[in-house]
């Protein structure tokens, strides 16, 4: 079961991710992308309006590379 917390959004830990793009394929309302990103592959939050702070990504993130962070800290 998964939750709505505006206050919470998504964060992509860059050290961790390995871009396999997981996140994205769970995401189902396309918050997350994957792109170059000066030069090398990132995966990001590109639609932040859209992340519910849900925590799916997060849980199934294989490196534990996403973090639920205060949206308005
Ligand atoms: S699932 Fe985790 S490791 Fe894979 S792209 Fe998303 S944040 Fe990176
Ligand atoms: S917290 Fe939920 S809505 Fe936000 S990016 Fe992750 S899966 Fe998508």
């Amino acid at each position: 079961m998964f939750w709505k917390r505006k206050d919470l959004i998504a964060n992509v830990i860059e050290d961790k991710c390995q871009n396999c793009e997981h996140c994205i394929r769970i995401c189902r309302r396309r918050v997350l992308m994957t792109s170059m990103v000066n030069g090398k592959m990132a995966t990001f939050v590109n639609r932040p309006d859209k992340c519910t702070g849900c925590g799916k990504c997060a849980m199934f993130c294989p490196e534990k590379a996403i973090e639920l962070i205060e949206r308005y800290a």
